[in-house]
């Protein structure tokens, strides 16, 4: 059904099921606002539905549930069709990582009586928007002994949450002259995380006391920031929004909310006649680069795994599965804002409630790096939708010469597969307060679904 209204067309059930599903992925989101943490998540998500560590297993066979995971970033899950992994997979992809201010490697300085720790923003914010909010620390720490200890503050109601300051609307003349772009400088996003002299009310006695505090409960020395990589992003659990409970607010819906529901729809899908592989990644936000981002090995690595498992060990067979395989990259696309519809050309948007968005393509003025799909897959696409009474619609990324963006889909296009940009529409996307309609969530989620048994 292509741009008719979930919510007009669903039933009590249906509606239920929206709203239960809701609740399932505000549980994800929450508890999986990195890539390290939405890879654990995905990882006991996949334990409890009975997928194995590939690792574990010498063969595979049809049915067969497993699992890979790279370097605690990226994740896969794959249940085994019943044609061989050489003629091609039904891929869901999405990713993991989303924008945040990234603790700098030598963060912690004392000025005017605070300790304070250097940023440096990863991935694309309106810089305004981090100040004067909650946020929470989460991350790792590696130590030269090869120690480990993961950092998560912030999110539990007893925790402290940290902070950037703004400047007091009385006092705020020069600031309000500048542009939005300038009024809060990328090298200004620093954190306040203390206030207390550790003894004499002397200069760095503030940050000193920081410093006490992470010995005293990690065992950590300055010098270990060195070897750490820490997060700080908006603080407390994603929940229902609007007087209908219709949305969902939270921090991380680009691209966490892809990325469970095509989780989700690969764990529950069942064996198909072709292999359902959901593969999660990292590095999105910054060019998808690097050994856990979308352009690494990684991802053709365990399908070479696979068919080796399959007892087919030639490179032949992985350029075979590569180039017979479909795929649904799976990223968030820009809904119309009803305060902002300038920005969009209303027949090529995309809305709240509607269903799961196909977007041809991406990019940027003239499609610059953008996957243009085939139109011979989108008319299989559509006939999957529509064989399956599912609500979709079609967008691009605003209206021409307004800006733009990208996602994985030509990275995976570069194996020859078909790949097509596939995802929910998001409000105030890459804000610390994403919106997503509940509806569209539970009707990716079948789509994703529909699309593996296709
Ligand atoms: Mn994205
Ligand atoms: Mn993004």
């Amino acid at each position: 059904m292509y741009a008719k209204n979930v919510w007009l067309d669903a039933d009590e059930t249906k509606k239920k099921a929206i709203f239960d599903f809701g609740k399932e992925y505000i549980d994800f989101l929450s508890n999986g606002k990195t890539e390290r943490m939405a890879t654990k998540e995905a990882i006991a998500l996949a334990e409890a539905a009975g997928f194995k560590n590939l690792d574990t297993l010498t063969e595979i066979h049809p049915g067969d549930k497993v699992y890979a995971v790279n370097k605690n970033k990226n994740f896969l899950a794959a249940v085994i069709g019943d044609k061989s992994i050489e003629e091609g997979m039904r891929v869901l992809g999405a990713h993991i990582d989303s924008p945040r201010l990234d603790i700098k490697q030598n963060p912690l300085f004392e000025k005017g009586g605070f300790a304070l720790f250097e940023t440096h923003y990863y991935g694309g914010i309106k810089k305004y928007q981090y100040v004067t909010i909650p946020l929470a620390l989460h991350g790792v720490v590696y130590k030269k002994d090869g120690s480990s200890f993961d950092v998560n503050i912030g999110e539990d109601k007893d925790d402290p949450v940290i902070g950037i300051t703004d400047l007091l609307i009385h006092l705020s003349a020069d600031q309000l002259q500048k542009t939005a772009a300038k009024a809060i400088e990328g090298e200004d996003l620093d954190i306040t995380v203390g206030n207390i002299p550790l003894e004499k009310d002397e200069a760095g006695a503030c940050k000193n006391y920081i410093l006490q505090l992470l010995k005293d409960k990690y065992g950590m020395e300055e010098e270990d920031f060195l070897s750490s990589e820490l997060h700080a992003v908006p603080a407390g659990p994603a929940r229902d929004y609007g007087l209908d409970r219709s949305m969902i607010a939270g921090y991380g819906h680009d691209d966490k909310v892809c990325a469970y529901t095509s989780l989700r729809a690969v764990l529950d899908a069942g064996k198909q006649e072709y292999t359902s592989v959901v593969v999660l990644v990292d590095k999105e936000e910054v060019g998808s680069i690097g050994a856990t981002g979308a352009q690494s090995m990684w991802f053709e690595n365990v399908v070479a795994e696979l068919l080796y498992r399959e007892g087919k060990e030639s490179n032949l067979a992985v350029r075979h599965a590569m180039t017979n395989t479909m795929m649904l990259s799976s990223d968030v696309s820009c809904a119309v804002d009803p305060i902002y519809p300038s920005a969009n050309e209303a027949n090529n948007s995309c809305y709240f409630g509607k269903g799961v968005v196909f977007n041809k393509y991406t990019g940027a003025r003239g499609k610059s790096g953008c996957n243009d799909a085939m139109p011979e897959f989108l008319a299989f696409i559509r006939k999957a939708m529509d064989d399956n009474n599912l609500h979709y619609q079609t967008s691009e990324i605003g209206k021409v010469d307004q800006g733009g963006g990208g996602t994985i889909a030509y990275i995976l296009g570069n194996y020859n597969m078909y790949v097509l940009d596939a995802g929910i529409p998001v409000l105030s996307m890459h804000s610390p307060m994403e919106l997503v309609s509940k509806a569209d969530v539970y009707e990716a989620y079948l789509a994703y679904k529909a699309f593996l048994a296709a």
